[in-house]
């Protein structure tokens, strides 16, 4: 059997885990047991960690066959892998790690094609409550064995989590682990979005609704590709300020637009319509706007925002023939193997803006105040820390 420093391979691991026991509710801090890991699995101490949207959806979701629970929610982490099962060769004991939500195996016609990156390598995406290459669980209870349920594949709001190897990526540069820790969701997303999907050119006018730390990324995408008008929407005035520094030139209020629809602004503002028009919010209303704020012939809507309940898009169909796409993306078409290590890479050149990103640090223990932060929209990312 594999040995590691810690003499814990191959053992159960009993740790802390902040579990979420009902839709809305605070998680709650409690003592778990974390399986050591099957073939093709990944034992992980996590260093540290981040709430992204998506685990707000997820938090409140209260029915429905994703509305699982008790459940470790979190998938934005970095950590040191502590043990292998059998089968991974691809990293070993002491190894940095990012986990990922997006699968990556290197080895199906996705994985191989330079066109998208939408691995096929499991039937169902890890929505479900287990692990995704068996659909069991590797965390229980310590008082009483009770199961807990898994997210994403990941779950990283615990101090030792189990990954499938295809959702591991391997960081071996010198970046710094909470600006690491960034790039396991949400701002490969953003910044992915703008590059790989969009393929923003020099000049270009974009407009991004939603200016968390994915729409946030994307201005950040935008302004290194040389974009001439970067347009931010949102809800909240503070955005704008906070924008300034990845790249955002003007901003949109819909409160603020009266009987206007937030569209005919963005049409007057970028001379009939932007070139790339980014949904990263996650509803379908939102998702027709940033449409509508497209230019005739040739405007790309992207949609990154998760809409919880999946809810259909209502677009005119006269406005698609006037020459708009409208594409969406899971992890900003990056493939995490491949195209996080280039991300790391540009910010350790000094190229990619990643420390404006994080606005507060706090500890495990008060992991619910980083949740409170982001919901009050206080927060970009709060970095938590497993060990401080
Ligand atoms: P966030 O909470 O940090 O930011 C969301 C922003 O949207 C906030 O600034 C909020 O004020 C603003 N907002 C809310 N309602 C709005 C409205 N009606 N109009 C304009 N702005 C509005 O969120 P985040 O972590 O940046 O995530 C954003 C979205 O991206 C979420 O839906 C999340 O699930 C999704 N996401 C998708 C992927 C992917 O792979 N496609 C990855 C990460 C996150
Ligand atoms: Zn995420």
């Amino acid at each position: 059997m594999e040995t590691n420093a810690s003499g814990t391979a191959g053992k159960p691991i009993k740790c802390r885990a902040a579990v979420c026991r009902r839709a809305g509710e605070p998680l709650v801090m409690e003592e778990i047991q974390v399986e050591p890991p099957k073939a093709w699995e990944v034992r992980i101490k996590i260093v540290c960690t981040s709430i992204c949207h998506t685990d707000v959806t997820f938090w409140k979701m209260d029915s429905g066959p994703f509305a699982v629970f008790p459940r470790i929610l979190g998938h934005e982490a970095v950590g040191v892998v502590e043990s292998v099962g059998e089968e991974v060769e691809e990293v070993k004991a002491g190894d940095t790690v990012l986990p990922v939500f997006w699968s990556n195996c290197e080895k199906c016609r996705h994985c191989e094609s330079s066109r998208g990156n939408n691995c096929s390598v499991f039937a169902n995406r890890p929505l479900g409550p287990g692990m995704p290459r068996d659909g069991t669980t590797r965390f229980s209870a310590a008082k009483d064995g009770e199961a807990i349920h898994h997210f994403l594949g990941v779950s990283s709001f615990c101090e030792y989590t189990v990954v499938d190897v295809v959702h591991v990526v391997k960081i071996s540069s010198p970046i710094p682990v909470d600006r690491a820790c960034l790039l396991s969701c949400g701002v490969s997303t953003g910044v992915g979005g703008a590059w790989k999907v969009a393929d923003i050119e020099q000049g270009s006018s974009v407009v991004i609704f939603g200016l968390g730390v994915v729409g946030l990324a994307v201005a950040e995408g935008a302004r290194l590709r040389g974009a001439s008008k970067i347009v931010g929407v949102d809800l909240n005035p503070d955005k704008f300020e906070i924008g300034k520094k990845f790249g955002v030139t003007n901003f949109v209020n819909p409160e603020a637009c009266g009987e206007r629809p937030v569209s005919e602004v963005i049409k007057e503002i970028t001379d009939g319509g932007a070139d790339y028009s980014f949904e990263c919010v996650g509803l379908a209303s939102v998702m027709a706007d940033a449409f509508n704020s497209s230019r005739e012939g040739g405007g790309k809507t992207v949609i990154l925002g998760v809409e919880s309940r999946g809810a259909p898009l209502s677009l005119g169909s006269y406005e698609i023939l006037r020459g708009r796409t409208v594409v969406g993306s899971y992890f900003g078409g990056l493939k995490p193997k491949s195209d996080v290590p280039l991300l790391a890479q540009k910010y350790l050149d000094q190229e990619l803006n990643l420390d404006d990103f994080i606005t507060q640090e706090v500890s495990f223990q008060d992991i619910n105040t980083a949740f409170d932060l982001l919901l009050q929209g206080k927060s970009l990312r709060c970095i938590i820390w497993m060990d401080r």
